[in-house]
């Protein structure tokens, strides 16, 4: 990107808001997913939707990338620059705008941070339950164009189910207004949903309408020790099949609980092979009446000890454990590769089977945890990405857990998105014509291939997205 160009961006987003220093340019060339890295050519945080409008216009004109980003905690990679991109960063989108306590809405720029969110409308007896691991991180924009999942998504789904409206600026500057505060809105095609997902490839989100419900009333949190790691994958699939719907059903494996406790020295039993931590929620005493069929499940199937949560403090200190443990993985070698293999719930024992399978066949280091009530599992490898050996072998490994998932009826990612890291296997799901359809869509919408060109799937003009 030559000087000139440069100077015209610059003179678009104001001096104060443009950077493009080589300690900058470091700063903003990764995300969250290791081994992709690029430096961006600047980075830009542009004040108002006329801004980032006439910095769409300029790349269509001048043929440069624009990436946009948030928080930078991506798992795929959908974040990381592409060969001559600008990154657009909405963290200083962080406004809520409005909390609407009449339609049960809040209207937020994308750069709020979800647990801010969660916070404030929490003070007003309100709930928005997608709680992503990363939540006290990352922005509302990135869930949205991620879909992002969490821990509650079991009983309360995920970012989609609380998106109402957006209003985005697409790939020829235009800003488009999707839904609204309409509860019910089936006028025309379904646009709202078809951008949530989208990855950051249609353009860039500057506005969120969300859905908020009531908090619920009451909680039992409860912790399950098993000698068997078999037996706490049938306890979830029989507590599904019991028709109780839990708001939290999480798995740790032996080696992701002892990382945990490591870090957090909560008390988790280093002996076991796996735990499950799950939670019931609502109202009067079927909370409780489910907690009993959940437990009398849990002994049946051999937990060794199950105990409730006492106080609200435990049950706290039980979900930040869990949410921590990523980030307790990733202290114990310098590169942590987490995916996302998805499969139908019944289908989950064999899934934990053949992540082992696959640590043993390519003798690699791997914890395993994730959302066990949505079948959503987080095989993590612990590696080095210096030693190109043993990565070249962690990329055999999850090639073999993508495609048992895929045998198995599932799919490679169900919260953390396509992005860079898995696009290689989307046809593998999708099929040639939903791979096809996807492509035709972005090239009506953004037909010179210059926002997050690179990512989900590769199209003309080729970019080369990282080294
Ligand atoms: C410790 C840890 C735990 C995690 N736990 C979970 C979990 O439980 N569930 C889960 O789903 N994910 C989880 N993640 C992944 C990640 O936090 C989510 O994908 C999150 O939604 C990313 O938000 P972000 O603001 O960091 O977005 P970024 O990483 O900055 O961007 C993600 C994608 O969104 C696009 N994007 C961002 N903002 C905009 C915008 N305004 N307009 C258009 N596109 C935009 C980017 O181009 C990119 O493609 C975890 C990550 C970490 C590091």
């Amino acid at each position: 990107m030559n000087d000139s160009l440069k100077e015209k961006i610059k003179s678009i987003v104001g001096k104060k808001n443009y950077f493009d220093s080589e300690e900058d340019k470091i700063v903003y060339s990764f995300d969250a997913t290791p081994i992709f890295e690029q430096k961006p050519e600047a980075i830009v945080f542009p004040e108002d939707e006329e801004q980032i409008s006439r910095i769409v216009k300029l790349a269509n004109d001048e043929k440069f990338n624009i990436v946009p980003r948030g928080a930078g905690t991506g798992l795929s990679g959908g974040a990381v620059p592409v060969e001559n991109s600008v990154l657009i960063v909405m963290t200083r989108w962080n406004k809520i705008l409005e909390i609407d306590t009449k339609n049960l809405t809040a209207t937020v720029q994308p750069g709020v941070v979800t647990g801010h969110l969660q916070s404030e409308v929490e003070k007003l007896n309100l709930f928005y339950p997608p709680d992503p691991g990363s939540m006290n991180v990352c922005t509302i924009g990135g869930n949205v164009a991620n879909n992002a999942g969490g821990l509650r998504g079991l009983k309360y789904g995920v970012t989609k189910n609380y998106i109402l409206g957006t209003e985005m600026i697409l790939p020829n500057g235009d800003l488009l207004k999707t839904g609204g505060k309409n509860f019910k809105d089936v006028a025309g095609y379904n646009l709202k949903d078809f951008i949530v997902g989208s990855e950051g490839t249609l353009g860039i989100i500057t506005k969120i309408i969300l859905k908020l419900i009531p908090v619920p009333a009451n909680s039992i949190t409860m912790l399950a020790y098993f000698d068997k790691l078999p037996d706490s994958a049938k306890s979830v699939s029989e507590i599904i099949a019991s028709n109780i719907v839990p708001s939290m059903m999480e798995f740790l494996d032996h080696t992701t609980l002892n990382c945990v406790e490591d870090y957090t020295k909560i008390g988790l039993p280093r002996n076991s092979e796996a735990v499950l931590l799950i939670e019931v929620d609502g109202r009067g005493s079927i909370v409780e009446e489910d907690a009993e069929t959940i437990i009398n499940i849990l002994k049946r199937n051999n937990a060794s000890f199950v105990k409730k949560a006492s106080s609200a403090d435990e049950a706290n200190s039980l979900k930040t454990a869990r949410r921590s443990a990523f980030s307790a993985l990733a202290r114990k070698k310098p590169t942590t590769i987490l995916e996302d293999a998805t499969v139908p719930r019944s289908e989950l024992p064999v899934m934990i089977e053949k992540v082992t399978e696959a640590a043993k066949k390519y003798n690699l280091i791997f914890g395993d945890f994730g959302h066990a009530g949505d079948g959503n599992l987080h095989p993590t490898c612990l590696t080095d990405e210096r030693d190109k050996a043993e990565i070249e072998k962690a990329h055999k490994a999850f090639d073999f857990i993508f495609n048992e998932a895929i045998k198995l009826g599932g799919t490679i990612t169900g919260e953390h998105g396509t992005g860079l890291a898995k696009k290689q296997f989307l046809e593998k799901v999708a099929g040639i014509p939903g791979l096809n359809m996807m492509k035709q869509i972005k090239s009506v919408i953004d037909p010179n291939n210059i926002i997050n060109p690179g990512k989900v799937f590769d199209m003309s003009p080729k970019c080369e997205v990282y080294y």
